[in-house]
């Protein structure tokens, strides 16, 4: 069942920040993906205005710094918001994060337009990223398990095609997501459409005092695999 507190069901009524769900699309096999809310993982405000824009397609990148404790994962954004903000940015760049355990973090307002350090138009880029350096390490099982679900997710929501998954490297001059993430997206993209076959995903909102213990637990010691059965 959908679970909602409170104030994310009135956000989502609101339509703000994460775009939750429709509500009655028929998904009796959908698995639920929790997103920590912002609060709970400690970003700050945005320190400007967002463009708005239309999500088009969904578009992977990696932090581009190796994770190998992933107990350090949420300090990780807090640092990339901080060093983003400090660009001249309002906001993380990015839309999701996901730690190497697979738990999925809310970025910047999904409405809001992404920002880039490198040469094409992020216009309409739905972005998620992969906390690590696909470089010079391979993505684990869970993270891969948590991109395939967020853009299960987003396929559904925006009315995308799963051929629009792509790594930032199609766009740009850049190696993000990395060689070894990179290689992995076909094998994304054919899990992303196992799931919506089986029913497809719902993001739900872990806010307050239950994300701030999550985020807590994240920051103690190993973290359990966020996908569940509803
Ligand atoms: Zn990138």
């Amino acid at each position: 069942m959908l679970r909602l507190s409170r104030r994310a069901f009135l956000r989502a009524l609101a339509g703000s920040v994460v775009g939750i769900l429709a509500p009655s699309r028929g998904l009796a096999g959908a698995r639920t993906l929790e997103v920590i809310c912002r609060r709970a993982w400690g970003a700050e405000e945005p320190t400007g205005e967002f463009r708005r824009h239309r999500i088009r397609r969904l578009t992977v990148h990696h932090s581009g710094v190796v994770l190998t404790d992933n107990t350090e994962a949420p300090a990780r954004f807090r640092s990339h918001q901080a060093s983003h903000q400090a660009r001249g940015w309002p906001d993380i760049a990015y839309h999701l994060l996901i730690d190497r355990n697979g738990n999925v973090y809310e970025g910047r307002p999904f409405r809001a337009e992404p920002d880039t350090a490198t040469n094409y138009d992020p216009r309409g880029h739905f972005t998620v990223m992969c906390e690590g350096n696909f470089q010079e390490q391979r993505p684990s099982k869970l993270q891969l398990a948590a991109l395939a679900g967020v853009l299960a997710w987003a396929v559904g929501e925006y009315d995308v095609g799963v051929g629009t998954i792509h790594g930032h490297l199609e766009y740009a001059d850049t190696a993000c997501p990395g060689r070894a993430l990179q290689r992995r997206l076909d094998e994304v993209r054919r899990m992303v459409r196992d799931r919506i076959r089986s029913g497809g995903v719902r993001l739900v909102e872990l806010c307050g005092r239950e994300g701030r213990q999550r985020v807590a637990d994240i920051e103690a010691g190993p973290a359990e695999p966020r996908f569940t059965s509803s």
